[in-house]
């Protein structure tokens, strides 16, 4: 059966005893409830040891943020899946919005990215989504398509077994402009269709697609009640414990 799974992107964001106060609010908080979901923190690099070791004694779960395409050497500034490995990471975020928009990511060159975690055993999060005129223009389901097929289909059914899905239609990312639940589950039903029209359909049915995009927890039970919702990609809300974990809390 696929998970259910709420993950938190904190991108840029605190400094290291706020990162450290956050993870412990979020372990202490791991300990008192029992949830239908698995929680997976993605905090900025420098803190991923720190939140490691946290993990190592709970349920909790922890994600990079980004890796390098490449294997090693001379890319200034860059962290390797080998490196992520060595610190037993177990998930990593590809292909966020703000990675394409800002560092300008390729779909070629984040399927190398995907190759590299997929290597080391690391499970890409793996995001797709259009930007609002994309959608206006009605060619969304078009742009995730090219990105699933650039980026993900070259894998085999085992590999691509390791990967979770999340849909973020740019335009609902920090905007506090929500889609739709009707609309993230047109999308998820048609991602994971296109799934299953590549593998099969016991792959599309076990791997877990997330939602992103202005997720909290007013939004955050309907959106994850529809049927191809397996969950949620945070930011904004997942910087605040208790949002995180209430949102966390969420599936029926
Ligand atoms: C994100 O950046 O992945 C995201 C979903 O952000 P927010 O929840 O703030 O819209």
């Amino acid at each position: 059966m696929r998970k259910n799974i709420v993950a938190g992107n904190w991108k840029m964001n605190k400094t290291f005893s706020e990162a450290e106060e956050l993870t412990d609010q979020i372990f202490l908080s791991l300990e008192e409830k029992s949830l239908k979901c698995d929680v997976i923190i993605c905090p900025p690099a420098l803190y991923l040891e720190m939140t490691s070791d946290y993990a190592e004694e709970s349920r909790l779960k922890v994600g990079a943020q980004n890796v390098s395409e490449h294997e090693k050497g001379a890319y200034t500034g860059e962290i390797s899946a080998a490196m992520l490995a060595s610190i037993d990471m177990e998930y990593c975020i590809v292909g966020h919005s703000e990675r394409r928009k800002y560092f300008h990511e390729t779909n070629d060159q984040l399927a190398q990215k995907v190759n590299r975690l997929l290597d080391y055993g690391i499970k890409p999060i793996f995001c797709v989504g259009e930007v609002l005129e994309e959608r206006e223009k009605n060619i969304h389901f078009d742009i995730v398509k090219k990105q699933l097929e650039e980026s993900l289909f070259h894998l085999n059914k085992d590999e691509f077994s390791n990967v979770v899905l999340a849909y973020e239609p740019v335009w609902a990312i920090g905007t506090g402009k929500t889609a739709s639940p009707e609309q993230a589950q047109e999308m998820h039903a048609y991602i994971r269709k296109m799934i299953a029209e590549k593998y099969d359909a016991n792959t599309a049915d076990e791997v877990s697609i997330l939602y992103g995009g202005s997720c909290n927890p007013g939004n955050a039970k309907t959106l994850f009640s529809q049927n191809d919702v397996d969950g949620g990609l945070i930011g904004g809300a997942s910087l605040k414990a208790d949002d995180f974990m209430a949102i966390a809390e969420s599936f029926e």
